[in-house]
């Protein structure tokens, strides 16, 4: 199985709406199949190229280098946090992705998916520079929307080209842009109408708003630019073009490869070069996570790549330097994380980065917010009253608590897991109940519905607290028999929950796993490694892998231990303090 997760753009830090867009469920994801033993192979990393990148660079007095090299750094920092367990966190700067990038082109270019056009190009009247199609705004001559960019109408979706835009004007000063000829490399996307209309009939499983926004731009699909006038970035390997140095890929054009590179980046660091096939052919699984504002480069553009790569577009072919490569088998988008009805802005204030995050709260409160109560399916306001609603009632008071008591009443009274002495048929519904969520949860997992499978856990941790309530073990002083079998049952189903919430809260399920007497690694962490370049062994740079084919977690029911010695525990999760849901915390005041 492919978990492939959108590529976070390496011009600043990664603030909570990012990743509630394409981290924690891509994670969630890929734990919950590893537990159920699938192959998993987790990749991304930052993407590095683009105007935006030369914009923040000029801007923090940075080389575009020392800009990219800090926020690769960081953004990776932040999630080895979080937790997210890549088997491949890399970057676009790397010798062996633009080696990827251009061999695929060339598979494109030589199946005839690539058109050569002199089209009208923007620059700036004052300075002269290459004025980027995303830094033109101006009124959609579709829809009529005053505020679409250059590239793409946010409020249509449809991609534009900033020549018909509507009262143009740059972004960066309000100059109005000059159009000049340019030559430019084009991605005949009409050449893929008939393959992608009849790869997308065959996504039955899909979103059904996903599917249908991909299908209804299928129409009128018009040629992309896969070239822009700029000196950051990946050269194109064409006599000609090789060596021009305002001629690069365009950036989205290398980032959504960056899918593949990286798996192939993967696959020589483990020593074996083709390992990456087998994730990328049948009967592998391809499972794409990000927010919904890049739905159509994973339902169309990447699809129509690989289609070209493949020879398989509506002009025929034959198969590039990858072979055959699978298509998308999922395309799961999120909606957006937004902050009083407004998306997350960094010019506007209302930012919440991860680090600052984290450093605070810790991962698994922000994790289990976003599965729960995130974006999945309409944009969501993040409040601070809510985030310590969630993590007060339902991880302290119904998740902690019932950990805490199970385990410290065994603790004081046996130091072990107590033997049962003849069930009731209580303990044995309570049990049933829980084996039972692994069916539920996990159908959910599988389907991407973390809300639901997050209440479907949290559902057998009530049913659990419910019942210590109604045996009172800590009243059956003089049964200890009957005491030792509910707090059997109880930490049975300790167990058992805490599986389930494993892939949410993979940190405090380590905990968990410690405190019934378990040792190793229950869910295994990532790790930030600093490598050089498989290329230019000048070059090093962190890169997030880790080894998760050690833990022990699996998608079951185990039977606890009669016997295993309990440690006593501490509070899973610290209460937080009901003031911050009016004031924020200092480094992110609410206005
Ligand atoms: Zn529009």
């Amino acid at each position: 199985m492919l978990t492939a997760v959108a590529w976070p753009y390496a011009n600043g830090p990664r603030h909570i709406g990012h990743v509630s867009g394409f981290g924690v469920p891509s994670d969630v994801f890929s734990r919950y199949m590893r537990m159920s033993g699938h192959r998993v192979l987790m990749v991304s990393g930052t993407d590095e190229h683009g105007t935006p990148i030369l914009v923040q660079a000029e801007k923090e007095g940075l080389t575009t280098r020392q800009l990219v090299d800090k926020y690769n750094r960081v953004i990776a920092e932040d999630l080895q946090g979080l937790g997210l367990s890549y088997d491949l966190f890399t970057r676009t700067t790397t010798g062996n992705h633009y080696k990827v990038v251009q061999d695929l082109f060339l598979a494109l270019w030589r199946n005839g998916y690539v058109q050569s056009k002199v089209q009208m190009g923007a620059i700036s009247p004052s300075t002269g520079r290459t004025l980027p199609d995303r830094y033109i705004e101006g009124t959609c001559p579709i829809c009529g929307f005053d505020g679409a960019r250059g590239d793409q109408c946010d409020n249509c979706g449809n991609q534009l080209d900033p020549v018909d835009l509507k009262n143009p004007r740059s972004r960066i000063n309000g100059e109005v842009p000059k159009f000049i000829e340019t030559e430019h490399l084009f991605l005949d996307l009409p050449a893929f109408t008939e393959s992608l209309g009849s790869w997308l009939s065959t996504r039955t499983e899909w979103r059904p708003n996903v599917l249908k926004f991909s299908q209804n731009l299928l129409d009128d699909l018009r040629p992309r630019p896969i070239t822009r006038d700029l000196d950051w970035g990946i050269p194109v390997p064409l006599d000609g073009w090789r060596d021009a140095p305002m001629k690069r890929f365009y950036v989205w054009f290398d980032a959504v490869i960056g899918y593949l590179s990286a798996s192939v980046e993967w696959a020589r660091r483990t020593g074996d070069a083709d390992a990456w096939k087998e994730f990328w052919t049948d009967p592998a699984q391809a499972y794409y996570f990000m927010g919904k504002d890049n739905i159509v480069f994973h339902s169309l553009i990447w699809p129509s790549l690989l289609l070209g790569q493949n020879g398989a577009g509506d002009k025929g072919g034959t198969p590039g330097a990858f072979d055959t490569l699978n298509l998308p088998t999922e395309v799961v988008s999120s909606e957006f994380l937004t902050m009083s009805g407004s998306k997350f802005s960094t010019s506007r204030g209302t930012v919440i980065y991860v680090g600052d995050f984290l450093k605070e709260f810790g991962p698994d409160s922000l994790r289990y917010f976003i599965s729960a109560a995130g974006p999945e399916n309409q944009d969501t306001d993040f409040t601070w009253d809510e985030f310590i609603r969630r993590t007060n009632f339902e991880l302290a008071n119904e998740w902690g608590n019932l950990v805490n008591r199970s385990v410290s009443m065994a603790h004081k009274n046996v130091g072990a897991i107590p033997a049962p002495v003849a069930p009731t048929a209580a303990d044995a519904e309570l049990k049933a109940l829980a084996k039972a969520a692994f069916a539920t949860v996990g159908d959910n997992l599988r389907r991407s519905r973390f809300k639901a499978a997050s209440s479907e856990a949290m559902r057998v941790v009530a049913a659990a607290n419910k019942y210590l309530s109604d045996e009172e073990p800590w009243k059956r002083k003089d049964d200890p028999e009957r005491r030792d079998t509910i707090l059997h049952t109880a930490l049975q189903v300790v167990s058992d929950a805490n599986t389930l919430l494993t892939p949410f809260l993979p940190h405090s399920a380590q905990k968990v796993h410690e405190l019934l007497g378990g040792k190793g690694v229950w869910a295994a962490q990532p790790e930030l490694r600093e490598v050089d370049d498989l290329d230019d062994p000048s070059i090093s740079y962190p890169v997030l892998t880790g080894d998760y084919a050690g833990e022990q977690a699996a998608w079951e029911s185990v039977d606890i231990e009669v016997g295993k010695p309990l440690t006593k525990p501490e509070p899973l999760f610290a209460k937080l303090d009901p003031k911050l849901g009016e004031t924020g915390p200092e480094w992110a005041p609410i206005a």
